[in-house]
């Protein structure tokens, strides 16, 4: 039997791994880039963070969208141009924003990020070299109003397994000296004691380097023009250039670009495209600097410690941009996150050793419901695994471990498959 996996990002190769775990042997991963990790798993923000994993229909989200429709500095923007392909996914989307159907949702992607993080493990990746650490993360908070509230949220996931502690501000200078310069700022910050860090990127080349060793077929540069499915079952996938590869089953992992190639053969996919961006710079490697990474809940960024000594480095993600497919660097989104950076760490950054940063953007590919489409569809032997939205780091080896086991018509004891499962959209 022959797998297709379309998509070599997180997502598609771990799916790959846990396939090849289950015992298939024919399997072909094919990517249009030249090589693992180059579409949205590329450059983000290298947070494993299961304390995070809400999806970003909020209760509230419709109030705050419509306040900074249009503010070039707002956390989440909404081009013009984009408002037409967004309606009925919107629709959908604020559908999903009551508290009861958020607390649900953030409690499947909880358990499904708890998993992850053994599969992680599991999967051997502590012998790899990604940059991984397992310090935790901190979510800073600027009151004592919003500390309290983060520490109820905290409290809520705990019920899932995730550990954490609430820190005052003296308990977050212990753990994170370097917030030293704006400690006035803040009050305090939850402790995520599970989350870990890692350049998802290595990470993706380190999993395709063992997958090529185990004997899946790795194709780069290979662009799937189209899925072939005849008379409700899949058949294969065709390149370009008419060349065609046979297929029993085919797994859909191409992120933000699933939603074409899933349209092409009938099924409306609930994901819509959301830009971001991330800043990496190279530290200076002889001055103290930050060792935890740190969101803060209020700027909307999130700044990660990556590497040691010569080689340290600091990205700093964030903003969504809803613009379609369109990955142009906007110069003014660039600046505006570098100021938040600086706002968290002035000295840091502005030492004359630190450079100009390295400026990336990418699409996440967000379902409506803020829960990634795992598993069968409607066409026999096509399986999605994509909408991961700006949690595919997080949950990626989870999803790949979900997908194999229903594959393989085995039943997933950790995580609940029908939160998951694609016919929630009639696909
Ligand atoms: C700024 C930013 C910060 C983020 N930070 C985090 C974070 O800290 N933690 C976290 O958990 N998540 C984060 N995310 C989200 C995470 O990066 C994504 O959810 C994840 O990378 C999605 O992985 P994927 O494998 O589904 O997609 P991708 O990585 O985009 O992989 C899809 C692959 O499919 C290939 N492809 C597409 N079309 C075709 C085709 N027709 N034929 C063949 N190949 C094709 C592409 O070349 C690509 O390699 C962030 C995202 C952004 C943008």
């Amino acid at each position: 039997m022959r797998i297709v996996v379309i998509g070599a990002g997180i997502v598609g190769l771990a799916s790959a791994h846990f396939l090849r775990a289950e015992g298939v042997r024919d399997i072909v991963v094919v990517d249009a880039a030249s090589g693992p990790g180059q579409g949205t798993s590329y450059a983000n923000g290298a947070l494993l963070h299961p304390s995070a994993v809400e999806p970003w229909n909020s209760p509230g989200i419709l109030g705050y969208l419509i306040r900074h429709l249009g503010r070039e500095d707002a956390a989440v923007l909404l081009r013009a141009r984009a408002l037409p392909s967004l309606v009925f996914w919107g629709l959908r989307f604020l559908r999903e924003s009551s508290p009861a159907r958020f607390r649900a949702n953030a409690m499947a992607n909880t358990a499904l990020a708890m998993d992850s993080m053994q599969c992680l493990r599991d999967m051997g990746a502590d012998a790899w070299d990604f940059n991984h650490t397992r310090k935790g993360s901190l979510t800073v908070l600027r009151d004592a109003r919003a500390l309290d509230e983060s520490a109820n949220w905290a409290a809520t996931l705990s019920q899932a397994g995730v550990r954490h502690r609430v820190l005052d501000r003296a308990g977050l200078l212990a753990v994170e000296p370097a917030l030293a310069p704006i400690a006035g700022e803040l009050a305090g910050a939850i402790h995520n004691l599970d989350d870990e860090t890692g350049d998802c990127h290595r990470f993706c080349v380190a999993l395709a380097a063992s997958l090529a060793s185990a004997g899946v077929q790795l194709r780069w540069n290979t662009r799937v023009e189209r899925i072939d499915a005849d008379r409700g079952r899949v058949r294969g996938v065709h390149l370009a250039g008419g060349v065609r590869i046979d297929a029993d089953e085919v797994v859909l992992a191409a992120g933000p670009h699933s939603v074409a190639l899933a349209a092409a053969v009938g099924l409306r996919l609930p994901i819509r495209p959301a830009k971001g961006y991330s800043l990496t710079y190279t530290l200076d490697s002889d001055a103290p600097g930050p060792s935890h990474p740190v969101i803060d809940r209020a700027l909307h960024v999130a700044l990660t410690p990556l590497g040691e000594g010569g080689t340290r480095r600091l990205r700093v993600a964030g903003t969504a941009e809803f613009c379609g497919h369109d990955l142009r660097i906007a110069q003014g989104r660039v600046n505006h996150l570098a100021g938040l950076a600086t706002r968290l760490y002035p000295e840091v950054l502005r030492r004359p050793a630190v450079e100009a940063p390295r400026v990336w953007a990418g699409l996440r590919p967000v379902c409506a419901d803020g829960r990634p489409l795992i598993g069968a569809t409607r066409i026999g032997g096509l399986w999605l695994n994509t909408g991961h939205g700006h949690l595919g780091w997080t949950v990626g080896p989870g999803s790949g471990r979900l997908l194999a086991l229903q594959m393989k018509q085995q039943l997933p004891s950790e995580v609940n498959a029908e939160a998951f499962s694609p016919a929630r959209f009639g696909l």
